[in-house]
């Protein structure tokens, strides 16, 4: 007997028939003697209509009343979903995420789960009852529900499989596990079977949308068994496991790409010591997250051009905040330019081999395609391009690294 959770995200428990589905293969698993907690997302498109409609009453909302709307889709897909495996003859019953409790941080919109009380759970367990948990909510300190960011029922599910001990996390969902790049932009992308948490989270934290950050995160440390496979077809997915796992490692595993970048240029800014804290300080404070930064050497001794990177739906507040630091940071123009994206190509066979880069930098000059910034870690090199450019770009390094599917 294997202790499981099984996790279905939005497409998988999009209408009734989809859910009915989700109950059957719960019931398999059920059928052959394992213990099985399931987490469902809303039923897709839900979240969004939720948040339009919060951003439609109130452009600067209170993030405590956000959460309580955007959190309410999962409610309905719990009900449902526990209804639907009753109708099988189950026991089954729903528990949002302050009846369990799922306890969080209280950054509310984002917010860290913290732990997991799961006595109550493990005692249904017992009784052959299945817990079916409303994903991507918790309970904050101050007593009000909170939401763990999009996507965040990925994060749930790795969260309670790590509480639970759980021998596996199953992330079913569109596609029938993690792609060398996304299959609906570059028609040849090849399914691995494998890939390394560390590749893992390097292109889910790069844009991948297919697992939530966090959750990679979270099974990383807590050594989760995690899979990525489809609600709709019995095919192998992908399994996520350890580097000393996988026998070769290819040079380049994966690209990610990311449309949620903004680009902000300073121009001659004062260069003197202090300058990039005088920028990036305020922001900091403000929550505002920058990613890839460029400053140019000056020409004349005096000032520098500063570019950098920060999310698409922070650019408005950020543009705000340095415009309101204008006279002491001492700049001559400030431009903002959200049509950019991030290409990012990952591999840990990188940390072994030269000449990554330069392949990247070489493709990309043959189709021209300007590089605007650049970011490397041990495991990844990332550009920042045009957006238009996005499908070339993957579709042009999927091919030159050798991943296109034959
Ligand atoms: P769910 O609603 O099940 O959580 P998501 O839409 O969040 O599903 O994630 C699945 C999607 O992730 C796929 O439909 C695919 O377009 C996208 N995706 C992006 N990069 C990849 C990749 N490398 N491999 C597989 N899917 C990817
Ligand atoms: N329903 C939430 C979202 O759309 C959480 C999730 O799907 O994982 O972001
Ligand atoms: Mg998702």
């Amino acid at each position: 007997m294997a202790r499981i959770v099984m996790k279905f995200g939005g497409t998988s428990v999009a209408n009734l028939d989809r859910i009915r589905h989700v109950a059957q293969r719960v019931k398999r698993e059920v059928d052959i003697g394992n213990e099985v907690a399931v987490v469902v997302s809303a039923m897709s498109g839900t979240t969004n209509q939720l948040v339009d409609w919060v951003r439609g009453i109130s452009v600067l909302h209170d993030a405590r009343e956000y959460d309580v709307v955007v959190a309410s889709g999962e409610q309905v897909t719990a009900g449902l979903t526990a209804l639907a495996l009753q109708e099988l003859g189950l026991s089954a019953r729903s528990w949002l995420g302050w009846q369990v409790p799922v306890m969080t941080d209280g950054v509310h919109g984002k917010a860290r789960i913290e732990e997991i009380q799961t006595a109550d759970l493990i005692a249904r367990f017992a009784q052959g009852q299945i817990p079916v948990l409303a994903g991507f909510q918790g309970l904050g300190p101050d007593n009000r529900i909170t939401t763990l960011g999009r996507g965040g029922s990925d994060t749930s599910a790795v969260a309670l499989a790590a509480a639970l001990n759980a021998d596996r996390c199953d992330i079913f969902t569109d596609v029938d596990g993690v792609y060398t790049t996304d299959p609906r932009i570059v028609a040849k992308a090849r399914k691995l079977h494998r890939i390394t948490y560390e590749e893992m989270l390097e292109m889910a934290s790069q844009g991948a949308k297919v697992l939530q950050t966090r959750s990679v995160e979270l099974a990383m440390k807590h050594r989760v068994r995690l899979q990525v496979l489809s609600s709709f077809e019995d095919l192998p997915g992908t399994l996520v496991v350890d580097e000393d796992e996988i026998m070769e490692q290819e040079l380049v595993s994966g690209i990610a790409y990311s449309r949620d970048e903004a680009k902000i240029t300073l121009r001659q800014v004062a260069d003197r010591p202090g300058v990039a804290a005088g920028i990036f300080g305020p922001l900091a404070e403000a929550s505002v997250n920058v990613d890839m930064i460029v400053q140019n050497i000056s020409a004349d001794g005096k000032t520098t051009d500063m570019t950098f990177t920060v999310a698409r739906t922070d650019l408005d507040r950020a543009v705000k905040i340095l415009e309101e630091a204008r006279s002491t940071l001492d700049y001559v123009a400030l431009t903002a330019d959200p049509t950019v994206a991030k290409i990012s190509v990952i591999g840990v066979g990188m940390r072994s081999h030269a000449g990554v880069a330069r392949k990247m930098f070489e493709v990309l000059g043959q189709k021209r395609i300007n590089i605007q910034v650049i970011s490397t870690s041990e495991i990844k090199v990332s550009v920042l391009i045009a957006e238009e450019y996005t499908e070339l770009a993957l579709r042009a390094l999927h091919s030159a690294y050798g991943l296109d599917a034959s």
